[in-house]
This record gives C-alpha cells, sequence and structure tokens, in this order.
C-alpha cells in the first residue's frame, strides 16, 4: 500500500486518549461555566451552504475555507458557528419567546490556513450566543464568561483587551465615508493591525534575546515572508512610478525607497545581528502603514460597482491615531473623547461603550485594556469587540475572541436582534493548561481490575463485574486469560487501584478477593461487602 495514504493531511490530528480527556476536562468545565449562568447547548450542521458564510465575509472569504459543490450547489465547512447560529434564529429554529436567548456550543470548525503550532485545519471552538439584549450589561456578562471559564481552568497570565467597532465605524461615518465603504475598510484593517502586531511581536521577542534563537524556524520563515510581501508591494508601486501608471504621485517615493537588507533576514537572524532586524522590522511597519495610506488615499477603496472611495490622507492619519489608543479605562476613555469629540453618532457610540466597561466592573472584571486596535475582521461586528490572548503562547496566542453584532440575525431576513457572543479555541486552550503546568493527571482507564484465574470461573467473573459497574464502580474485566502474575502487572499498568481476583474458591464460596495494589494486602468478601470495601478504599480510606 503506498505510504501517503496514511498521512494525515496537512493540519490535522488523531486524539489517542490522553490527548482526549485534556479537551474533554476543558469542555466540561466550558459546559459547567456556561450552564451555571443559564446557557444551553445547541449543534448544528459540520457544513452549510457557501454563500451562508460569504453572505457577511464577501467572496475572498472561499480561499479561507474548504469549499466543495454538490447537487445543491456550494457547500463549506463552517470556519465558525456564528454565522450558522444566527442561520437558526433567522430561520425560527429557537424560541424566541425566552428572549434574549442564552446558547453555547462546542465542535469542531474549518479553515484552509498555513499550518503550525497551535494553528490547525480543524480545530474546536467553544463559544457563546447571547441573542436579544442590547443592553451594555449584556456585553459585560459574555465577557465575565469568558474570564470566569479560564479562572475555573486555573489559567493565569491572561491579557483581555476590549475595544469598539461602533465607535470606529462612527468615526468614520463622521468623517463623511459610507457605510459601504465602512464595511469594505474594516477587514483590511483588521489585515493591516494584525500584521502590525505581528511585527511588534517579532520586534519584542529579538529586542529582548541577547543570545540563542529567540524565533523558531516558524516564527522565522513568517517574518521573512511578511517583510517580503511589504517589499513586493512597494516595488510594485515604485515600478508603476517609474512607468508613469502609479495613481500615486511620484512625490511619495522617498517613502517608499528600497532597503536590501530585506534579502538578507536570515543572514542578519545566524549572525545574531537582531538590533539591525529590529531597525528593519521598524521600517517595515512603518512602510506598511504608508502603503495602505497611499493607496486608500489615491487608488480609494471600491465598494460596489463603479463606486470607489478615497480616503483623504489625514482621516487615515487620524484613524490610525484612534486605533494606537490603548490603556486603562480612565486613561484611553479621556483619550478617546479628546481625539473624536463627543458630538453626535460619535458621543454616543462613547457612551454605549462606557457603559458597557462600568457594568464589567459590577461582574468583578478588572485589569482589562481598553484597545481601539481591535479591528475584528468579520464585517459583523457593531459594538464591543474583546480578545483575549496568552502571550506565552506565541503567535497564536489568541485564545477567545468576540464582540458585539447587533445586524447578523436582521440580515440573514430573520427579526431584528441585537447579539453578543464569543468564540474560544479550545485547542489553545488546552495548550496553555499544558504551558502552565496545569493539566490535571489523567484518570486510569478503570479503578478496578477482575481476574478470573481460570476459564472455569469466568461465568461468576463477568458476573460480578457486572455487578461491581451496577454499583458504579469503573470495573474491567480481563478478556486475555492470562497468568495471575502477569494480571497484575497489567493492572499495576493501567493504574487501576484494587485487583479483584476470583478463583475456583471464591466461586464456590460467592466471594470476591480484593487485592490493594499498593499495599497487596488481600482480603476475602462476599460481594456486598466487597462493594463497600472497595469504595472505602477509593475514597482514600485503608483497606
Ligand atoms: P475567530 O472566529 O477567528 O474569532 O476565532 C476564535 C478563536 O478560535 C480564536 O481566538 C482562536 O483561539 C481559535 N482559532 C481560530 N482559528 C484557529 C485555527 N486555525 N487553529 C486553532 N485555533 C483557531
Amino acid at each position: 500500500m503506498e505510504k501517503s495514504i496514511l498521512r494525515l493531511p496537512r493540519g490535522l490530528r488523531d486524539f489517542p486518549p490522553e490527548e482526549m480527556a485534556k479537551f474533554s476536562y476543558v469542555e466540561n468545565k466550558i459546559r459547567r461555566v456556561l450552564e451555571l449562568y443559564g446557557y444551553q447547548e445547541v449543534r448544528t450542521p459540520i457544513f452549510e451552504r457557501f454563500d451562508l458564510f460569504a453572505l457577511r465575509s464577501g467572496e475572498e472569504i472561499r480561499s479561507r475555507m474548504f469549499v466543495f459543490s454538490t447537487d445543491e450547489g456550494e457547500m463549506a465547512l463552517r470556519p465558525e458557528v456564528t454565522a450558522p447560529i444566527a442561520r437558526m434564529v433567522a430561520t425560527g429554529k429557537l424560541d424566541l419567546s425566552k428572549k434574549p436567548l442564552k446558547i453555547y456550543y462546542i465542535g469542531p470548525c474549518y479553515r484552509y490556513d498555513e499550518p503550525q503550532a497551535g494553528r490547525y485545519r480543524e480545530f474546536w471552538q467553544a463559544g457563546v450566543e447571547l441573542i436579544g439584549s442590547p443592553y451594555p450589561e449584556a456585553d459585560a456578562e459574555v465577557i465575565r464568561l469568558a474570564t470566569r471559564v479560564l479562572e475555573e481552568l486555573g489559567l493565569e497570565g491572561y491579557v483581555l483587551r476590549i475595544g469598539d467597532m461602533a465607535v470606529i465605524r462612527a468615526f468614520l461615518t463622521q468623517e463623511g465615508v459610507p457605510e459601504e465603504a465602512v464595511n469594505r475598510i474594516i477587514g483590511p484593517l483588521d489585515v493591516l493591525t494584525s500584521s502590525l502586531d505581528k511585527l511588534r511581536m517579532y520586534r519584542e521577542k529579538l529586542s529582548e534575546a541577547n543570545s540563542g534563537r529567540p524565533l523558531g524556524p516558524d516564527k522565522l520563515s513568517d517574518l521573512i515572508r511578511r517583510c517580503d510581501e511589504i517589499r513586493r508591494l512597494k516595488e510594485e508601486e515604485l515600478l508603476k512610478m517609474d512607468a508613469g501608471e502609479s495613481l500615486i504621485p511620484k512625490a511619495y517615493e522617498g517613502l517608499l525607497e528600497p532597503d536590501p537588507r530585506v534579502y538578507r533576514l536570515k543572514e542578519l537572524y545566524e549572525e545574531g545581528s537582531f538590533d539591525e532586524i529590529c531597525d528593519v522590522l521598524d521600517k517595515k511597519a512603518e512602510e506598511l502603514v504608508v502603503l495602505t495610506k497611499l493607496r486608500w488615499a489615491y487608488y480609494g477603496v471600491e465598494y460596489g460597482p463603479g463606486q470607489t472611495y478615497k480616503m483623504p490622507e489625514e482621516v487615515f492619519d487620524k484613524l490610525m491615531e484612534l486605533m494606537s489608543i490603548s490603556g486603562p479605562g480612565d486613561e484611553a476613555l479621556p483619550a478617546l473623547e479628546k481625539l473624536l469629540g463627543r458630538s453626535g453618532q460619535v458621543g454616543q457610540a462613547l457612551s454605549r461603550f462606557e457603559e458597557a466597561l462600568k457594568a464589567l466592573s459590577w461582574f468583578g472584571v478588572e485589569g482589562f485594556t481598553v484597545d481601539m486596535s481591535i479591528v475584528r475582521g468579520l464585517e459583523y461586528y457593531t459594538g464591543t469587540v474583546f480578545e483575549i490572548d496568552f502571550p506565552f503562547l506565541g503567535a497564536q496566542k489568541q485564545v477567545c475572541g468576540g464582540g458585539r453584532y447587533d445586524k447578523l440575525v436582521e440580515e440573514f431576513g430573520g427579526p431584528s436582534l441585537p447579539a453578543v457572543g464569543f468564540a474560544f479555541g479550545v485547542d489553545r486552550l488546552v495548550l496553555a493548561l499544558e504551558r502552565s503546568g496545569k493539566v490535571p493527571p489523567a484518570r486510569p482507564r478503570c479503578d478496578v481490575y477482575v481476574i478470573p484465574i481460570s476459564e472455569e470461573v469466568l461465568d461468576y467473573a463477568i458476573r460480578a463485574s457486572e455487578q461491581l459497574r451496577s454499583s458504579g464502580l469503573r470495573t474491567e474485566v480481563s478478556l486475555s486469560r492470562r497468568k495471575l502474575r502477569e494480571e497484575l502487572s497489567i493492572a499495576d499498568k493501567l493504574g487501576a487501584r484494587l485487583a479483584i481476583i476470583i478463583g475456583p474458591r471464591e466461586a464456590e464460596e460467592g466471594k470476591l478477593t480484593v487485592r490493594d495494589l499498593e499495599t497487596r494486602e488481600q482480603v476475602s468478601l462476599p460481594l456486598k461487602e466487597a462493594i463497600r470495601h472497595v469504595k472505602a478504599a477509593l475514597a482514600g480510606g485503608k483497606t
């Protein structure tokens, strides 16, 4: 047989029992916390119509999904679960008389991403959707749910950052950007801020390093790829400028100057010239911002057939200034007010944001950062947005993301229902548990291991095992007909606390010989007493 048939496709994993145990542990904790707050579980199909996902995220999402054709048209493996839930609501599958609806889901999602540590093509999301409350306390409850899950898992060191898309949208509208153009700006803005964030992270790692290799091979190639991409975009523009074909005036040429160091990044890394790489990264970050600004100002943003919005440079600069506001609420909110003023739609959005942050304190959520650079790529976010990172997870540090999406259900043809929700990446929670040494010890396969020492007593041993199980004891009966000594060592290996040895005498007298596998003490007892004895031993009492 061809070996390649057996190779798992990239970005997919198998989960042996030890791995599954970690996932089940996390999922059970999540279920417990969410149900404590009154949320109920739902399940939606693994695939849906492609258009369901493309509706709000645009055709560009195609390249990031697994799409396939069927007799009913194009389908896609779900990349997330919010759109399917909005579909459920819009098509009347949920009882709206119980508004606000409080639902949660846990299940696999699929994205055609480039796999790397913490990023897979099949991964698990656990999320909530609170549908039907427009109030800031709903935003706060949802954020609290996320931090509570982390607390219950014993995970410390997370960074919670909160932004607000309503403030950004109101600002853009105030500056005269047409609404559809705002929608077309949000996605690229997210890509821009995430790229800047990645460059900043690599820079930090390099500037903190004294020696050694602060970046793994994956990260180094990602850094090089990103810098190269900016170089390519810049060169394309410079070439067009030379040929007189660029829409960007030649006067800007100086801002896009070539920097040959970008070709030597690997060499610089190998010789440990980290300061030099930091300098390149700073320049690349600046150039990426300048390129985006010039492209939006001179090429413009297309937002419909023949419709283009050209963003004045000062509006772009102010947008960048807005997105750079970050800090504790009592610093960030005054800074926002100073930059944007307090009138009209902007003023309303700011007040709403303030109220949500205040409500967070009622839930006891503190220590978060207001960060206006959080622009969640999907266009459907309309208000508060938030992300939770574990910086120690490196490039794939984000474990949770969410926010308010008040228009989605209506856009799917349902009633006008405000909603707020989030999704955790379960795989990354498991990684965070592993890295912080918080994985609970694996539970053994069974607590009691029953050994029939000969074929004649199989009948009695199996019947007794069934009774042990009926009394709630996790019991395995040997199915291997091995010698007693071998069986005892198997029982040890399985982690059983007790073995029950059954020979002809036990069968005849209707007893069970219970052996403590730690102390090696043995007692022979009738079934009922044996059960009591085993339970006491498992509860920590002496046998
Ligand atoms: P998103 O729907 O993009 O907001 O994702 C929600 C969460 O899912 C993120 O915070 C990640 O923790 C997780 N996630 C997203 N994409 C992946 C992936 N490709 N592999 C593993 N986890 C992912």
